[in-house]
């Protein structure tokens, strides 16, 4: 029996008025401070994106108002609670657009989501032999539990050729598809370079020889909508601080027959049905994967952030982040002596660059100086830097909310920077 979502709060049927930047802006009190004596611009979404005012209300109206423990407890309170904390689940799913509200599982962030799938599918199902393949531009987090799991097993991890663009090489992934592999894992979006995989593609090719496919989806969902069931993945994992949510939160999407097949990972309270030194039985999806008090806090907050999305004219912040994007990378090239590291034909929100005759860690700090926050370093890719050859990059990571303005400052800062050189 499919468990349906609950239909739409009033705040995702109201209709979006047309995106304004500087009316956008205004939902996010951190942006309207001064840093180092200069207006703050942050250009380090890919990192952590900011918080709408409406997200920290909702934390603090969980707080003062109604905290407590879910789903058990025979109070208002927890009545209360527990309604906006399975509200939110069904807010997450809808905005995933998933077939079953069970298919949404409450976790930390990404790093945990993938961790969930290697501990408990990987370790019940990967044998000697097997092979999973991830990307070469993966995020740490996309290679390491895929590590931890296979190598032990006698399973093998194996990287996706990408070429000197930052582009996924299509002919080669196809060329690694045998009927051992077991797992293609890979980025929607990459964190380090921007390019946008053709995730739709790899995943009918992975299932054409049998395999399993998950998707990292961290830093796609800010950017663009996304759609499980059009994707046909088997899994989809994304973190609320992305997505304008609170820190150490996220969801695992994954197709509910595969969840139900799968093990627990971590034991305690909250996953049980009953418990008894005669053997324990596990309770049903999701609640199996969500051992212990969850985050109930923050999943309430990742709600409040996908409501707050979803009243934004999500095709006009697109359109102004595709300009964003495009205006940058036309500054930078007519800019001497840069160069841009991922100049992947589909691209989104980041641009990433070296300057000549500097260290990317030295700009940062003098970026930094004049109010310009950027991050450095190999962005925890570091087998794609390897590839490139290069110790890391400065990274320019753009919101909705980022400004021409923002990076006319970005340039200026740089000018200004490579004087010092
Ligand atoms: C941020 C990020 C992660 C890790 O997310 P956490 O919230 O730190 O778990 C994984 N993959 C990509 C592409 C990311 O950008």
């Amino acid at each position: 029996m499919t468990e349906t979502l609950r239909p739409n709060t009033a705040a995702e049927a109201a209709r979006p008025v047309p995106f304004d930047v500087e009316r956008v802006r205004r939902d996010f009190p951190i942006l309207q401070q001064e840093v180092n004596g200069h207006p703050l611009v942050y250009l380090d979404n890919a990192a952590t994106t900011q918080k709408p005012r409406a997200v920290i209300q909702a934390l603090v109206d969980y707080y003062e108002g109604y905290n407590s423990n879910v789903h058990r407890a025979a109070h208002a309170l927890s009545e209360r609670a527990t309604q906006a904390f399975e509200d939110a689940r069904d807010t997450v799913g809808r905005f995933l657009n998933v077939a079953d509200r069970r298919e949404i599982v409450w976790t930390s962030g990404v790093t945990e989501s993938i961790n969930l799938v290697a501990w408990s599918w990987g370790r019940a199902n990967l044998k000697a032999g097997d092979r999973v393949l991830v990307s070469a531009m993966e995020h740490h987090s996309n290679i390491v539990p895929w590590q931890l799991v296979a190598e032990p097993l006698g399973a093998t991890v194996e990287p996706i050729p990408v070429d000197e663009t930052g582009t996924l090489d299509m002919e080669a992934f196809r060329a690694l598809l045998d009927e051992r592999v077991r797992m293609v894992s890979v980025g929607h979006v990459s964190n380090a370079l921007g390019s946008i995989n053709p995730v739709e593609e790899i995943i009918a090719a992975a299932h054409a020889v049998g395999a399993l496919t998950l998707i990292d989806g961290a830093q796609a969902v800010g950017h663009f909508p996304v759609d499980v069931q059009a994707l046909g993945c088997d899994f989809y994992a994304v973190s609320a601080h992305k997505v304008f949510g609170p820190t150490g939160i996220g969801a695992l999407y994954g197709r509910l027959a595969l969840l139900e097949s799968m093990p627990p990972w971590q034991g305690g309270g909250e996953m049980i049905e009953t418990v008894s030194f005669a053997g324990t039985t596990y309770g049903g999806v999701p609640h199996k994967f969500e051992a212990g008090t969850p985050n109930i806090a923050d999943v309430i907050g990742f709600g409040a952030a996908i409501d707050y999305l979803n009243s934004l004219d999500r095709a006009g912040a697109q359109r102004h982040e595709d300009d964003l994007l495009a205006y940058a990378e036309e500054r930078a090239r007519a800019t001497e002596g840069l160069r841009l590291v991922g100049t992947a034909q589909a691209k989104t929100g980041v641009m990433s660059f070296l300057v000549d005759g500097t260290h990317p860690a030295d700009l940062g700090t003098l970026l930094d100086h004049q109010g310009v926050a950027v991050r450095t370093g190999h962005h925890c890719a570091q087998p794609i830097m390897d590839q490139f050859g290069i110790p890391g990059t400065v990274r320019v990571s753009l919101a909705f909310y980022n400004t021409r303005e923002d990076i006319d400052r970005l340039f200026a800062a740089l000018d200004k920077a490579r004087q010092f050189f």
